[in-house]
């Protein structure tokens, strides 16, 4: 049987209404505009799009036709995307709020980032999602880097005030900290890297190691660089054995690859987040 045609995906165009500094590291785009009615956002609470780059020097206008591209690029120049969360939907405004980690000069989304100017035109794919908090679980456990420091923020911020639980989150140092409106009963704990991201100085992996985890109905988010994942999941579910079913834990990044890099290894052994 010939498999039914996929469902084109939309790409959604939006413009940049302004710019906030979070904090030294993190820059918020709001985004906003007529593209906004035609998104179809998810209840999730860890909504992702996928923004659409092309070189500037193509001068290509935004919404790429993609179709009509591949016919007249070679490969290496086509659009590529970067994988982002939405922090908020402001409904009455119709913005959307985009939290971008400045993790250098490096990349292409970052520094689109760090230099967006009100008027500028950005499109995606998307939402896509796959998460949100359930209000029946007796306990969450939250945990990430910066990467997903929004999907955490937005988690905690949805979930009712009856809710418990500890979300741990690795940044540089305090003046990366963002106020998050958390219920009482859930622990906002952040970890000091005191530099820049790199294996040595991460310190997910042996916080979440240190978490006594309740018995009950337990539901866990953690994502962030890859390499700390597989050795998350490695001690919760081989050395701990905690159920992976019905967790949600995957990379958002890797360190020392770019995203096309990174996306493209999820379908070979090195991105694999369960070895078995
Ligand atoms: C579902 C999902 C949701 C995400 N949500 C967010 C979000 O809301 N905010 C956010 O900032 N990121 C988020 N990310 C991560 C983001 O997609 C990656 O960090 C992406 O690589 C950034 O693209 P870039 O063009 O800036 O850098 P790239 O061109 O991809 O990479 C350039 C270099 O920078 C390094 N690098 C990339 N990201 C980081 C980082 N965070 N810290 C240090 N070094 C880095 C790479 O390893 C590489 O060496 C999310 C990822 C996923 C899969």
């Amino acid at each position: 049987m010939t498999p039914a045609p996929r469902k084109p995906r939309r790409q959604h165009l939006l413009t940049v209404q302004h710019t906030e500094h979070l904090t030294p590291h993190m820059v918020r785009v709001v985004l906003g505009g007529d593209g906004f009615s035609g998104i179809e956002f998810k209840e999730d609470t860890d909504q992702y799009i996928k923004l659409l780059f092309a070189d500037p020097a193509l001068g290509l206008q935004r919404p790429y036709d993609l179709d009509a591209l591949r016919d007249q690029l070679p490969q290496d120049q086509m659009p590529v995307t970067r994988t982002y969360t939405i922090r908020h939907i402001d409904r009455e405004r119709q913005h959307i709020w985009v939290d971008f980690v400045i993790h250098g000069d490096e990349g292409i989304a970052g520094p689109w980032a760090a230099g967006a100017q009100p008027g500028d035109q950005i499109s995606f794919f998307g939402p896509g999602s796959g998460y949100a908090p359930r209000p029946e679980a007796d306990w969450h456990l939250l945990a990430g880097d910066e990467s997903a420091l929004p999907a955490i923020a937005a988690s905690v911020e949805s979930m009712p005030a009856q809710a418990q639980g500890l979300a741990l989150i690795e940044v540089r140092d305090a003046a990366e900290e963002q106020p998050i409106a958390a219920p009482a009963g859930v622990e906002v704990r952040w970890l000091h890297r005191g530099a820049d991201f790199s294996p040595e100085t991460t310190q997910l992996t042996a916080a979440v190691a240190e978490v006594e985890i309740p018995s009950g109905d337990v539901q866990i988010f953690i994502h962030g660089e890859r390499e700390q994942m597989k050795a998350i999941r490695r001690n919760l579910v081989k050395e701990r054995g905690v159920d992976r079913r019905g967790m949600s834990l995957s990379a958002y990044w890797a360190y020392g690859r770019v995203e096309d890099q990174f996306q493209a290894e999820k379908r070979t052994p090195v991105g694999q987040i369960d070895e078995d």
